[in-house]
């Protein structure tokens, strides 16, 4: 039966990539995705296929109950956009301004929905069942995937298997990982209060360029003198913003950043010790902060077990010639609050676009439409792995 599903999924390619080029002219930004689930909605409800909306937020859930017993395992699609001005010249372009699907969450809903569109058609034979999830809101903290856990409507669910289109790995590879396959990510923002004054004058100010400067020098040292050199580690700051004229002592001073990590536990000594930077070298300075810490998504960890399936159901499609665990990466992934919860795992497809060198949430990020259906039957196939471990 797989085969025939593999077949089916290829016969199916062109709609693929009507639906993915359709979403792309159309992108929407996190929480706001109000088209795109209704054009979800709209294409089960042409399916038979039940659904839900609204779960979680603009989440839709689809399920297709087989008519042999097994598990229920949920395949998730996330379809959010990001505030970026497309620079790629295609016929698809984007047609919001501001605004592109430069994550491939485009490609995630069209090679989900066809899937629905081909397991419709084996319903008969179908073992356990399929929850189809499309998720809002992956790219903006606190994001799609906890709101929809907390709704109860995967409770039944017993793992969750998600894939990721994956611009910077080659056409034909899959990659995950058997432990943490994507870093924990969260926000801060530091604002240094000091005193401004006359250019010629600075023993009359606090210097808050200076004071800002000497925390993003200090602030590396927490990776380098203050985590185990076995724990990784990242403090980036990308954002300093200060000062109006040339002549003038900045008042204040912002600094905002990301913290990256790979285990909670390192998370909670990166605050301790931020807090700890800032008020010592504020104080030598006598000037004050504010701190504020955001904390996004955890660490996405994947249970071994379902990634050893995901390889093999990697083995069972023919476009897949390498098969790679590979080390964490430092980008973030909502799914993380899927596999904290339930068993699953994550993994990517390789859709780097030849010639084309542009990263996730870049401008000309693009993907190679071919790795669509490929998403798809490493999905399918590992849901059948699952069915045949019962
Ligand atoms: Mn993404």
């Amino acid at each position: 039966m797989l085969r025939d599903i593999h077949n089916l999924i290829d016969n199916l390619y062109p709609e693929m990539v009507e639906i993915r080029r359709y979403l792309h002219q159309y992108p929407e930004l996190s929480f706001q995705e109000t088209k795109t689930a209704q054009y979800i909605a709209g294409y089960y409800k042409k399916l038979g296929i039940p659904f839900e909306m609204n779960v979680g937020g603009n989440g839709v859930i689809a399920t297709l109950k087989g008519k042999k017993p097994g598990k229920t395992i949920a395949l998730r699609a996330d379809f959010d956009a990001l505030p970026i001005q497309e620079e790629n010249n295609i016929s698809y372009k984007s047609k919001v301004d501001g605004v592109m699907h430069a994550c491939g969450h485009d490609g995630h809903t069209a090679s989900m929905l066809v899937l629905a569109k081909a397991m419709k058609s084996f319903q008969q034979n179908l073992p356990g069942t399929i929850v189809f999830l499309h998720q809002h809101a992956e790219e903006y903290a606190p994001g799609g995937a906890k709101p929809i856990l907390e709704s109860g409507k995967l409770d039944d669910v017993e793992a969750v298997l998600g894939s990721h289109l994956w611009a910077t790995t080659p056409f034909g590879v899959l990659q995950t990982s058997k432990n943490v396959f994507m870093a924990g990510n969260d926000r801060f923002e530091i604002t240094v209060q000091g005193q401004g004054g006359h250019g010629g004058y600075p023993q009359q100010t606090k210097d808050a360029i200076v004071i800002a400067s000497q925390l993003v020098s200090n602030l590396q040292q927490i990776s380098s003198r203050r985590i185990d050199p076995l724990d990784t580690v990242v403090l980036t700051i990308g954002i300093f913003e200060s000062g109006s004229a040339f002549n003038i002592i900045a008042d204040s001073a912002k600094l905002v950043g990301t913290v990256r990590y790979l285990n909670e536990s390192v998370r909670e000594t990166v605050m301790e010790e931020m807090e700890k930077i800032i008020k010592g070298t504020c104080v030598s300075y006598d000037a004050s902060y504010k701190f504020d810490y955001v904390k996004g998504y955890p660490p996405l960890i994947n249970h071994a077990e379902d990634a050893e399936l995901v390889m093999q159901a990697g083995s069972c499609v023919d476009e897949i010639n390498t098969i790679e665990e590979i080390k964490p990466v430092m980008a973030s992934e909502d799914f993380a609050y899927y596999t904290m919860k339930k068993p699953g795992t994550y993994f990517f497809t390789g859709a780097n676009k030849e010639g084309n060198p542009y990263p996730h949430h870049h401008p000309k990020f693009d993907i190679d439409e071919r790795a669509i259906p490929i998403a798809a039957k490493v999905l399918i196939s590992a849901y059948f792995k699952y069915q045949e471990n019962n």
